[in-house]
This record gives structure tokens, sequence and C-alpha cells, in this order.
């Protein structure tokens, strides 16, 4: 005669299911003897999540750093073009004028 692992209740012979509480009466959880194959399976996903965010977000400031070189360059060109000053529309004579 064995006992109800949770409420202590008898168990008969070739009873499996405890009368008062309902619990399983001989079942035993084992636990899985392989357990590092998915968990290695499962770090090296993260790891890979990891990367690949790394890499992205690498990716995302680096195009971050052109669009501000764009900025710059488009900034610095208009530069050279006033040292140079283009020739003005209205001629300056220094002739007589008037009657
Ligand atoms: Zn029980």
């Amino acid at each position: 005669m064995t006992r109800c692992p949770r409420c202590q209740a008898e168990i008969r012979a070739g009873q499996d299911w405890c009368l008062e509480c309902g619990a399983a009466a001989r079942t035993r959880l084992a636990q899985t003897p392989r357990w590092r194959v998915p968990v290695a399976a499962g770090l090296a996903v993260a790891a890979l999540c990891g990367v690949a965010l790394a890499f992205a977000f690498a990716r995302l400031s680096n195009t971050d750093d052109d669009v501000r070189a764009a900025k710059a360059a488009t900034a610095a060109q208009p530069a050279p073009a006033a040292s140079t000053p283009a020739p003005s529309p209205f001629t300056t004579s220094t002739g007589p004028t008037g009657p």
C-alpha cells in the first residue's frame, strides 16, 4: 500500500489516481537526459539575434554619419561659390552724364 504524494491518502494496488485530491499517484516526472542540446541551440539563436541587432545598430549609425557628412558637404559647397563673386549685371559707367 502506497500513499498519495500530495495528501498522503492511501492508494490501493492498481489505483493510478488519488481519490481524495485527484493527483496522479503513480506518475513521476523524470528530467530529460539530453537537455544540453536544446539549451545550446537556444543560446546559439540568442547569440545570432544579438549579433544581428549589433550589426543593424552599427549599420544605422553609419548611415546617420553618412547623412551628416552629406549635409556637411552640401553646407560647405556654397562657400567657394561665394568666394568668387559673379560679375554684376549692372554696369557702372564713369562717363559724363546729364545735359
Ligand atoms: Zn491525494
